[in-house]
Formats: structure tokens, sequence, C-alpha cells
């Protein structure tokens, strides 16, 4: 798994690597769960999880250390969002929030998509980079993922999206709420050749993701601790004028009521991605099950 951790491909740099890339591995992190400090690169080594367990946020980059070495390649890196309301409003400007953001995380949108092999599985995926507008689903987001479950339709192979969203990029407004039905369809047809969507939602997963593709993945991973809604416990807490349960929204709670398949720590998604994947991937039943890690 140390391939997690490689540094980002000069292909997704218009600005530069993200703070968090910066870090130099002599330093010390506070971790925000239960306050201990630990060496950055000890954090590193352990795929960014805490002794106590919290599974640190992940950039988009570094989870396409999750292939085989050097096996992904993006595709539609290129397409950049527009500002097609003008939206400013007192607090924010759509147009600044976009240069900012792209210059702090390297890439052009709160997403990269493109192909990968996992353990010798070819796939299509998308990953979301939540630094970016809080992951928010704007268009080029929604197109990202349309594209990739098209390219997966063409060539017969799965989609893999990793999720981590605060939900529909408001700025765009009703351009971004046509992305959910649009994104949907494209997975429907990916469906119709018996091909799967495997969403991995890691914290945190909120709004529009949730109430489009990620919800309706063939089979939904969640990481352990993920928070996963539609509105934030405040909002709904203000809503009904009831209390709700400490560990609502969370993963434990939402695969205790059937609403996710799967929790699997990050030290074991890999394997555990592979060997789902060679279950639709293959008809040989004579093939030799993925053992171990590689
Ligand atoms: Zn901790």
């Amino acid at each position: 798994m140390k391939e997690l951790f490689r540094r980002a491909p000069k292909a997704f740099t218009p600005g530069e690597q993200t703070p968090d890339q910066q870090t130099p591995d002599n330093m010390w992190v506070k971790c925000p769960s239960c306050g201990e400090l630990t060496y950055v690169k000890q954090l590193r080594d352990n795929l960014k999880v805490c002794r106590c367990g919290n599974h640190m946020r992940l950039s988009a980059v570094e989870w396409t250390g999750l292939f085989d070495s050097d096996t992904f390649v993006e595709h539609d890196g290129n397409i950049t969002p527009l500002d097609p309301l003008n939206f400013v409003s007192p607090k924010d400007n759509y147009a600044q929030k976009l240069r900012e953001s792209q210059h702090s995380t390297g890439l052009y949108d709160a997403m990269i998509g493109g192909e990968a092999s996992l353990m010798g599985q070819p796939l299509q995926v998308t990953i979301t980079e939540f630094e970016f507008i809080g992951g928010s689903m704007g268009s080029v987001f929604g197109e990202k993922i349309a594209r990739a479950a098209e390219r997966a339709y063409e060539l017969r192979v799965p989609l893999l999206t990793i999720n981590a969203s605060g939900g529909a990029r408001m700025h765009e407004g009703v351009i971004s709420l046509m992305q959910l039905p649009k994104v949907n369809l494209a997975l429907a047809r990916l469906g119709s050749v018996g091909m799967p969507h495997i969403a991995v939602m890691t914290d945190p997963c909120y709004g529009g993701v949730l109430a489009s593709y990620a919800s309706v993945a063939d089979i939904i991973i969640a990481e352990p601790g993920a928070r996963i809604g539609f509105a934030g416990r405040r909002v709904i807490e203000q809503t009904i004028r009831q209390k709700l349960p400490a560990n609502f929204q969370s993963a434990e709670f939402l695969l205790e009521h059937g609403m996710i398949d799967m929790i699997v720590p990050r030290n074991e998604m890999r394997l555990t991605l592979a060997r789902l994947l060679r279950l639709y991937t293959t008809r040989d039943t004579s093939a030799a099950p993925i053992a171990a890690d590689v």
C-alpha cells in the first residue's frame, strides 16, 4: 500500500501542491478526534489513520495511490468550471473562490476522473477533492462522472467513485442540480450491461452527492466514522424540533439501518475492492482467488 502516497503526477498541478502534501515528514500533527500528537511520517505510513482509528481525509491525488502503481491516467482534466450566474453574494464571490481553490489544490475542479487498474483489473474512476469548495457538485463535477460512466459502458468495465462532498454547488444554481439526473442516467446505462458502480463514501458525504449517484451504487462502502447524510444534523434538529441520536448520520448508524453495504477500514480498502471487482469481471470460476495484497 505504500504507493498510496506517491506524489501527484505533474498533470494535476495548474496551481501548487496542496499544503498537506507539502507538509514535511518531520512535523507533528494533532488528531482532531483524540487530540494526540502524531509524527507526520508515521501518520502517512499508516495511510493517515490515527492510532485512535480516526480516518483523516486524503486528497484526491493521494487516493490515486490506491491503484496499481502508475496505472492511473487522468481523463477530462482540462474541463474548467465557469461562473454562469455571475454569482456574487455579500460573503461569496464564486469566480474568486474558483481561482483560490484551483491555486490551493492544484486541480481545475473538485474532482479527478480517469482510468486505472486495481490488482490487475481495469476500471474507470472518479475521486472528489473536498478541499475544493467542499467537494461540491457543479457542472464540471457532474460532467466528469457522466463521462467516466460512459467510458465504463463503452469499455465494459466497472466504475469506482470515491466521494467526500458537502453537496450540490449552490453557486451554479439549477445547472448544478441538473447534474444529479444526468449522472444517474449515465449510471443506469452502465448497469444495463451488467457493469457495477461501486461507491466509497469517505468523511463527509452530504447533500446532492448522496441524493444522486452515491446512494444508488450497486455496492456502497463507507470508511469507519464517515458522516453521511442529506442535510446536516443541526438543520434537521431545528426542523423537526427533536434531538437526534449521538451516532446519527455515522457510517456505523447507516450500516445498522441498511443504508450502506459495508464499512471498510482504509488499510483493507484495496483488497476488498479487488475482491468485489473480481466478482463482476471474471466469468472463469477456476480463476485464482485474490488472497493477499501486493
Ligand atoms: Zn486520534
